[in-house]
């Protein structure tokens, strides 16, 4: 639809700051109309079989499968990422987690939410720019497989993809109302959370406004589930293959420029191994290449936008005021766009703002540890708890570890693994509620969690 004002807005290639689109500004109004059309669609999407269901979100999967290249490059353009990275990880992460949910939509009684699960009712969704489409199916499929319609705000910046999707929607014959895309900066966003109409809202983004919805929403009986910040530990013991663990540093922070809410932001290395990792990760990171996001060999593209930017050279402008050491690789920055180059802070202290705030773009700072029980001390002293690494030759190492980090994922000699049958979510500041797995059917159900 037009939107009720008239009013539009640009969304830019942040690789090029060229114009990509003008995309309708939704108000009040609107975010009005898109409730009223996900509750009236909402009796009958409830009420098919979840056979049914299931028959339109296997349609889906394969509409996204079908269409992944230009889904690729449209996400590519309007992000930054490397299209290498929405090639090979977003998308097929994408389809995979709406043929997740697919699967699930007829098996809802064994989802461990009593033998009779109800749909909560109309969602409202609000997604971040880091991974637009693949925020979006980790929020669509399971709304739509329990018997949800919804109503997703993408970010101001990456709003392409989801209008993409929206098409899709319609390609696939899913019924009108069942999925709404409002595009707008956070006023709409606002709007969403704070319309009466909304029985739940699933939030990913920041920590501060996610504290501002919890605020918004307290007493009004609205389900709610926040996906917010991190700041994770990737913790490097003296017997880890040091070479494997220096690819799962880089892939930690430098996957996706480091706009990642789970990014292994803090490498802990142990004392004895800290000089060695430190020369490997050099030598390492001369060899990535930054630039245009559409070249397939390129490692690292544009930064979201000039307000990352920002906040990035900032941070990394405190990290030197604070007295920690700067590492960047010799590369040449593309003239045009926003980019940073790869950076590596030494001599970090936990109290650096560098080591304790979310930076949200490719700079890791190294810290040091002597024995597993500092390791885990370390790790935890953080307002967050949304992810954690673990490098070691020993299992029982792992394990112990495991059950002590205060975060929703910890991964064990890898970094940043995704796929649609496993949990995510976090403790603390991170947020609460999972997506992904059994345990993201909870979210959307009325006798589940959240
Ligand atoms: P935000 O939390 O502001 O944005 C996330 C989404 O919420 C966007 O769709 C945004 O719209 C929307 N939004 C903004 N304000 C409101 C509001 N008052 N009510 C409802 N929705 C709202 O994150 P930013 O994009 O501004 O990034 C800021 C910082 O947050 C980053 O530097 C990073 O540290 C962190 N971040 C963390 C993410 C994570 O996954 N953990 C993801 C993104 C950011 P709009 O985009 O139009 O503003």
């Amino acid at each position: 639809m037009e939107p009720s004002s008239g009013a539009g807005f640009a969304t830019v290639n942040p690789a090029t700051g060229e114009h990509l689109a003008t995309v309708a500004d939704a108000g009040t109004v609107d975010v009005r109309h898109a409730v009223a059309a996900a509750r009236r669609a909402f009796p009958r999407w409830a009420g098919l079989s979840g056979a049914e269901r299931g028959k339109y979100l296997f349609r889906l999967a394969r509409i996204i499968q079908e269409r992944s290249r230009e889904l690729a490059v449209l996400e590519t353009l309007d992000n930054g990422k490397p299209i290498k990275e929405t090639r090979d990880v977003d998308l097929p992460l994408v389809a995979a987690h709406f043929f997740y949910y697919a699967g699930w939509a007829d098996k809802l009684a064994w989802a461990g939410a009593g033998p009779d699960p109800r749909p909560i009712g109309v969602c409202g969704q609000i997604i971040p720019w880091n991974f637009p489409l693949l925020m979006l199916a980790w929020k669509i499929a399971p709304a739509l497989a329990c018997g949800n319609t919804v109503v997703l705000k993408p970010a101001e910046t990456t709003p392409l993809t989801a209008l993409a999707f929206a098409e899709i929607c319609q390609q696939a014959g899913l019924p009108a109302g069942v999925v709404n895309i409002v595009t707008g900066a956070g006023e709409t966003g606002r709007a969403l959370v704070e319309h009466p109409g909304v029985d739940k809202i699933a939030f990913t983004g920041s920590t501060e406004v996610g504290k501002l919805i919890q605020r918004s929403v307290a007493g009004t009986g609205k389900h709610v589930t926040l996906e917010l910040g991190g700041k994770a530990a990737n913790v490097i013991f003296d017997d880890a293959p040091i070479d494997e663990a220096i690819e799962g540093i880089v892939n930690g922070i430098f996957f996706n420029q480091g706009h990642v809410c789970c990014a292994g932001s803090r490498v802990l290395v142990q004392e004895s191994i800290h000089d060695d990792v430190v020369r490997r990760l050099k030598r390492r990171l001369r060899t990535l290449r930054i630039g245009d996001p559409l070249d397939k060999n390129t490692d690292l593209g544009a930064i979201n936008s000039a307000t990352q930017l920002a906040r990035i050279t900032e941070m990394v402008d405190a990290g030197v005021a604070e007295g920690a050491q700067l590492w960047q690789p010799p590369c040449v920055l593309p003239e045009r766009g926003w980019f940073f180059p790869p950076t590596v802070f030494t001599g970090v202290a936990q109290s650096h703002r560098i080591a304790r705030e979310e930076i949200f773009g490719p700079v890791v700072s190294v810290l040091t540890f002597r024995t597993p029980e500092e390791a885990v001390a370390k790790a935890n002293n953080t307002p967050y708890g949304l992810s954690a690494g673990v490098w070691t030759e020993k299992g029982s190492r792992i394990l112990w570890m495991a059950q002590r980090l205060r975060a929703g994922v910890v991964w064990a000699n890898t970094f940043n693994r995704f796929d649609p049958t496993s949990p995510f979510g976090g403790y603390k500041e991170s947020g609460f509620g999972r997506e992904g797995g059994r345990h993201g059917l909870a979210a959307y159900l009325e006798s589940g969690v959240g």
